[in-house]
C-alpha cells in the first residue's frame, strides 16, 4: 500500500505533473476488467511490484474500451488509468503511435515534448528525470504493446526488465 509519503508525493515531481498523477491514482479511470474484452494480457514490474492486468475490447481494429487491475505505486497505476483514458477511440495504428511515444518520452533525454499531442500522458514525462521509477511509468504500456502485438500477430520485443505475457485472446 502507498505509505502517507507516496499519497503526498511519487517523486519530487513539478506541481502540476505530481496533481495529475495523484488524481488519477486516487480516482482510477477504467478498473476493472471488461466484459467484452478481445485480448487480455499482464505484466509486473520487479524493481517497484508493481502488476499491470489490461483487458482491452478492439472492434474493427479500432480500442472500443480498455479496462484495468493491478497494484502498486502511484506512478505505475496512473500511468495505467490515463492510458486507457487516452486509448478509447483509437484505431491499433494509432494506439501502438502512441504508446511508443509515451515510452520514448520516458526513455529518451531528445524526445520534444511539443512535437505531439499526448494531452495529461504529458504528466508522465516528469517520471523521466528518477530513473528508478521509469519501469513504473512503462509498465503500463509494455502490457498494450503485449496485447496490441496479439491482436494484429506481431512479434513484441521480450522486455527481461518487465516482463509481459498475453493471458487470454
Ligand atoms: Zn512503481
Amino acid at each position: 500500500m502507498a505509505s502517507n509519503r507516496e499519497s503526498q508525493n511519487p517523486v519530487d515531481l513539478d506541481d502540476l505533473y505530481r496533481d495529475v498523477i495523484l488524481e488519477h491514482y486516487r480516482r482510477p479511470r477504467n478498473r476493472g476488467q471488461r466484459d467484452d474484452a478481445t485480448v487480455s494480457a499482464e505484466g509486473f514490474n520487479p524493481s517497484c511490484g508493481d502488476e499491470i492486468q489490461l483487458s482491452v475490447a478492439i472492434v474493427d481494429n479500432v480500442v472500443s474500451g480498455m479496462g484495468f487491475g493491478g497494484s502498486g505505486c502511484s506512478i505505475s497505476q496512473s500511468s495505467a488509468s490515463m492510458m486507457t483514458e487516452a486509448m478509447s477511440g483509437r484505431s491499433l495504428e494509432s494506439a501502438r503511435e502512441m504508446s511508443k511515444h509515451v515510452q520514448q518520452m520516458l526513455t529518451d533525454d531528445s524526445f520534444d515534448l511539443d512535437a505531439v499531442d499526448l494531452g495529461d500522458l504529458e504528466a508522465l514525462s516528469g517520471v523521466a528525470r528518477f530513473p528508478v521509477r521509469i519501469k513504473c511509468g512503462l509498465l503500463a504500456w509494455k502490457v498494450l504493446d503485449q496485447a496490441l502485438a496479439n491482436a494484429t500477430g506481431e512479434a513484441v520485443d521480450d522486455d527481461s526488465d518487465i516482463p509481459t505475457r498475453v493471458t487470454s485472446g
